[in-house]
């Protein structure tokens, strides 16, 4: 009986929003589907879209509307601090509610650094195209 209870209260702690192997947009509990290939690598997609061009043998590096494709192309954000402050480290910490409430602060600040970040880096990246416009109009 007590085993039971403990493995659901595991279990509803270890419901997590996990990534789609093709797009990398969010696949969060009970949506999308995974695929178990014989070597034991999951693939998680978030919706049949993303399975059908994974059964198509799709490179999601070549595939012009995923995540992959526009980092690799330098459309996004690839090299920067700020995407280095929220990583996944290997060491057990004991549970202290003062942690747990500058954590939630932390995740809010480094939201907005990013976002703020990443806003800058699109604008650096028109400002290319809005310059080539000028040169355009002044040559004619
Ligand atoms: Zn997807």
């Amino acid at each position: 009986m007590f085993v039971s209870v403990l493995a659901r209260s595991v279990s509803a702690v270890k419901m997590r929003i996990e990534k789609c192997y093709f797009c990398s947009g969010p696949v969060y509990p009970g949506h999308g589907m995974m695929f178990v290939r014989n070597d034991c690598k999951s693939f998680r997609f978030c919706r049949s879209k993303c399975h059908k061009n994974f059964k198509k043998k799709r490179n999601p590096r070549k595939t012009r509307w995923t995540k992959a494709f526009r980092k690799a192309s330098g459309k996004e954000l690839t090299v920067d601090n700020a995407l280095e402050f929220e990583k996944r480290r290997n060491m057990p910490v004991k549970y202290n509610r003062a942690i747990w409430d500058k954590t939630v602060e932390a995740m809010k600040r480094v939201e907005e650094i990013k976002r703020k970040r990443q806003a800058r880096f699109i604008m650096n990246r028109l400002k290319k195209g809005i310059q080539l416009k000028k040169e355009r109009t002044s040559s004619k």
